[in-house]
């Protein structure tokens, strides 16, 4: 997340929210309340026009009081001047505010003229001035009978208008004085006429603003003070405009806007804070998905135990830095694989194999911290580096073999392993599959070459694996005719005497054109290619007629660990003995260390059973592995068979004490020892002082053939019967004959055990 989107989400969008939000708001209240008010004014205008024509009729129709009426008829006909100002002048200004009356002769001479008295009052002549145009026209309305006008509400005809008395503006209204009762004969035309007047401006707009509810309502000669005001023109009935009454109009709208803008105020700030509160919640939310993504992505690319690169992402890195790499730059690939972890793993558990990887990664981080570094399997890593030249790539390579070769301290206990590393280079745009192939290859390669270094990929390399490829053909078609391979027998002599008590099973594969293959070479091929079982079962096969002949001979095998963990195994191996009648006894079955104390259910459940059916079990070379004492003493075998690397160096002090302690530990746990590689006398000596049960080595005699096995017994037995049952150490089972049979087949002299 950028800090432009944090800024985005946090402050523009509420802002923005809120600005939209409320301009809207405002923008329809506005507009509503501006028509709201289009209409008041209009109304009020509406309003002030009718007002105006009814001042018009209603000075007209107040006058109707007193000119309808006998006695108005008598008394101004009597000139009476007394009444007239009693009842037309002061009486009509006191109750109906009229500013100004006159009565008029037939002849159109003044009778009475009434002007209330102000600062502003009008002239004599003004007022002449402003009736005399209606008096005139009312005058020939009456004598020609006109009665255009009258009505139930209004009794006779008038005329009136608007006007200017002076400089006053006015309503002016004539009117003839006539009989109420009818009872007064008057003819048409010859009646008084009445004259009412009142003033439009001064006080009266200000009582008719009262009354109609109209704020500063005015008269003007001009147009409004300003726009703020309403206005309706007062027009005489000639066209002449008089002047203009104006007010502050009554706006429900605005008065609505203003009631409501603080409430829109607090809605548009509530919109703000509810907007950046989802703002906000959606910035966090999306920082949590955002970190989240990150830890998926990381968990997706990286090895959960160590914290490396994954495979994946390794591969990844690697075309995309091929990619980008420059024709004249180089690319180098390692294949790191340690050596030995399956048994570590299988002897202290998982926990401290999970350990050791993690220590194992952090090594190789420390030593080589700007490379990227990836845990590709169980105990393989893959380390990309951006080297040159096959030495600095051979360095690095070396120094990562020698920093794993030294121990690892794990809750106090002291791992050895090794590593082998295979390394490729990459000149330029190399194809990243092929790099990582040949890298993998030159670590097959650093493995053949007996673990625990490394080597650079060279284009020899592809011809051993093509080599290797032949060889699982070969193995593959030798076990299906059955012909290639042989059993050698390595007998094993007892501590005390000269007589061999059992042989070991050991196999040899005759190739066609190779010659004698070492088992250390075919057996883990046979392992990985799946075949194993096979051989397992030939050389049992074997044995079993063999010994079937030899009622006085045990005879051990060497079984994988494959063989042993599948379930049908038990089964196999019962059924072979049964089938030669052979006493379960006589069959040794020999397992590695670390396979028998593995844990492991399956082969548990094997050895249980095949011990239960007499079978006796053996731990081969002894003391390579990581079996403390005490976890051997859990463990359900017969016998230990003490590595031909400590008998060696028997003559070393450490060396013998290990033996000895061995020896002491399997006693004290009932099982036998038998000591491999005996070569020397002094080994021998030296193993019989400390009371090993058993000795087998080149010393007494080289594994020999099936033949030669036979030859072997029937001599041994000639030499009980010619020393009267007393038995000899064997000069050598026909040792140089054997000797020179097996080197005549290509046996290896020095097989590593
Ligand atoms: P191992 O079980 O430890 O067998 C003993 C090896 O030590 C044999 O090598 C034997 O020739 C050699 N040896 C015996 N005495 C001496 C001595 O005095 N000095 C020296 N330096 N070596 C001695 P080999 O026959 O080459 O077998 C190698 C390994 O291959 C065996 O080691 C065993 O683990 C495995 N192996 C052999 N045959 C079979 C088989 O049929 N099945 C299985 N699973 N493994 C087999
Ligand atoms: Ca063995
Ligand atoms: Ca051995």
């Amino acid at each position: 997340m950028t800090w432009q989107s944090q800024w985005l989400l946090k402050w523009f969008v509420p802002t923005f929210t809120s600005i939209l939000v409320g301009g809207v708001l405002l923008g329809t209240i506005f507009w509503s309340a501006a028509q709201v008010d289009e209409v008041a004014a209009l109304r009020q205008k509406d309003l002030v026009t009718l007002i105006v024509s009814q001042i018009q009729s209603g000075v007209a129709h107040d006058q109707e009081s007193v000119t309808v009426w006998d006695d108005a008829v008598i008394k101004t006909r009597e000139r009476d001047l007394d009444w007239m100002e009693t009842n037309l002048g002061q009486w009509m200004n006191t109750y109906f505010g009229h500013d100004a009356a006159v009565v008029l002769s037939v002849e159109g001479s003044l009778i009475y003229q009434f002007i209330a008295e102000s600062d502003s009052a009008p002239s004599s002549e003004d007022v002449l001035e402003a009736y005399l145009p209606l008096a005139k026209r009312l005058r020939q309305r009456l004598a020609i009978g006109d009665e255009d006008g009258v009505s139930d509400r209004v009794l006779s005809i008038g005329e009136s208008d608007l006007t200017y008395v002076g400089s006053r503006p006015a309503v002016v209204s004539v009117k003839p004085i006539t009989s109420d009762t009818g009872e007064i004969k008057q003819r048409a035309g010859e009646e008084n006429l009445h004259v009412a007047l009142r003033f439009l401006d001064g006080d009266f707009p200000r009582t008719i603003g009262d009354e109609y509810q109209f704020a500063e309502l005015q008269f003007t000669i001009g147009g409004s003070p300003d726009k703020e005001h309403s206005q309706v023109a007062l027009i005489s009935k000639s066209g002449q405009g008089i002047g203009y009454f104006n007010w502050h109009p009554f706006q429900p709208g605005a008065r609505v806007l203003r009631a409501t803008l603080p409430v829109i105020g607090v809605s548009v700030l509530g919109i703000f804070i509810a907007a950046s509160f989802a703002g906000h919640a959606i910035w966090r939310r999306s920082v949590r998905l955002d970190s989240n993504r990150q830890e998926f992505r990381h968990l997706a690319l990286h090895d959960s135990l160590t914290g490396l690169a994954n495979r994946a992402y390794f591969n990844s890195e690697l075309a995309d830095r091929l990619e980008r790499v420059l024709p004249e730059e180089a690319l180098s690939v390692l294949f790191i694989d340690l050596d030995r972890f399956k048994a570590v793993n299988d002897t202290f558990g998982h926990p401290v194999g999970d350990k050791l990887i993690c220590l194992v990664a952090q090594r190789m981080s420390v030593l080589l911290p700007d490379s990227l570094i990836a845990r590709i399997g169980g105990d393989e890593f893959t380390i990309l580096i951006e080297g040159t030249c096959s030495e600095e790539v051979g360095g690095i390579a070396d120094s990562i073999v020698k920093c794993l070769r030294e121990p690892f301290s794990i809750d106090g206990v002291q791992v050895s392993i090794g590593a082998s590393v295979g390394a490729a280079i990459g000149q330029g745009k190399a194809d990243p599959i092929e790099l990582t192939r040949q890298a993998d290859i030159a670590l097959y390669h650093a493995k053949s070459a007996g673990r625990n270094t490394y080597a650079l990929f060279g284009d020899h390399m592809d011809e051993l694996l093509r080599t290797r490829r032949k060889l699982e053909h070969d193995l593959r078609e030798a076990l299906t005719t059955g012909t290639q391979i042989e059993v050698f027998y390595q007998p094993i002599y007892c501590g005390d005497s000269s007589e061999p008590c059992s042989l070991e099973a050991l196999s040899r594969w005759n190739h066609p054109q190779l010659g004698s293959i070492s088992p250390d070479v075919f057996i883990p091929l046979a392992e990985e290619i799946g075949v194993i079982h096979m051989i397992g079962a030939f050389v049992i096969e074997d044995a079993c007629s063999l010994i079937a002949d030899l009622p006085s001979i045990g005879v051990a095998v060497n079984a994988s660990a494959v063989e042993i963990g599948s379930p049908g195994y038990p089964l196999r191996v019962l059924s072979t003995l049964a089938k030669r009648g052979i006493e379960p006894a006589r069959l040794e079955i020999e397992i590695t260390e670390s396979l028998a104390i593995s844990g492991e259910e399956q082969t548990e459940r094997n050895i249980a059973m095949l011990r239960a059916a007499g079978v006796r079990f053996a731990i081969d070379d002894f003391g390579t592995g990581y079996s403390s004492f005490s976890r051997v003493q859990s463990v359900t075998v017969d016998r230990l068979k003490i590595d031909k690397s400590f008998i060696r160096a028997i003559h070393d002090g450490r060396s013998r004490a290990l033996v000895e302690a061995i020896i002491n530990m399997a006693r004290a746990q009932g099982l036998n020892t038998t000591a491999e590689g005996v070569e020397t006398e002094e080994q021998r000596d030296a193993l019989k002082s400390l009371g090993c049960d058993n000795v087998q080595g080149f010393l007494m005699s080289r594994p020999i053939t099936r033949g030669e096995v036979m030859s072997l017994m029937v001599a041994q037995e000639d030499k009980i019967d010619r020393a009267s049952g007393v038995r000899q150490l064997p000069s050598g089972p026909n040792e140089r004959d054997a000797e020179a049979n097996v080197s005549s087949r290509g046996q290896s002299a020095a097989p590593t055990g």
